[in-house]
């Protein structure tokens, strides 16, 4: 009876002596893997405006069906996504639509701290989608 006690004591000091795992959030906080799965972001173009040429496809394979993209052209042919608007509420950050993307448009970000009390404010749209760019630079930033 008494040595299952010792053992248990011993993990106790074990551990009382060694660094810590917690962090003080929101004073500290953790770089998050390569891997992680953040909030979305447009890649941008030169002038500032989404890489997304309005294929569909992130709207295709989404398994959330989360996605909605309503396409147009510029006159010089170019398309791109009039309405772009993934349900923030739905999404399961499962990556797909990143991986799916032909002009690496759409891409998973590292932010995760978003807190809202309005569903409205988890439509991530358009412009939304670009502002996230700023928090997050990218691979294809790197290569230019
Ligand atoms: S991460 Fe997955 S669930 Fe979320 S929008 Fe992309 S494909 Fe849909
Ligand atoms: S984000 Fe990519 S996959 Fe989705 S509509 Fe735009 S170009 Fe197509």
């Amino acid at each position: 009876m008494i040595l299952p006690l010792l053992k248990g004591l011993a993990v106790t000091l074990k551990y009382f002596f060694s660094r810590p795992f917690a962090i003080q959030y929101p004073d500290e906080k953790i770089e998050m893997t390569d891997r992680w799965r953040g909030i979305h972001y447009f890649e941008r173009r030169e002038d500032g405006s989404t890489q997304c040429v309005a294929c569909g496809l992130c709207e295709a394979v989404c398994p959330s069906e989360c996605i909605y993209v309503e396409a147009e052209e510029y006159k010089t042919g170019r398309r791109f996504p009039r309405v772009y608007e993934i349900d923030g509420t739905r999404c399961i950050f499962c990556g797909y639509c990143e991986e799916v993307c032909p002009v690496n448009a759409i891409r998973m970000g590292k932010n995760y701290e978003y807190v809202k009390h309005e569903r409205s404010d988890f439509i991530f749209n358009n412009n939304f989608l670009i502002e996230q760019k700023k928090l997050n630079p990218s691979i294809l930033d790197d290569r230019e």
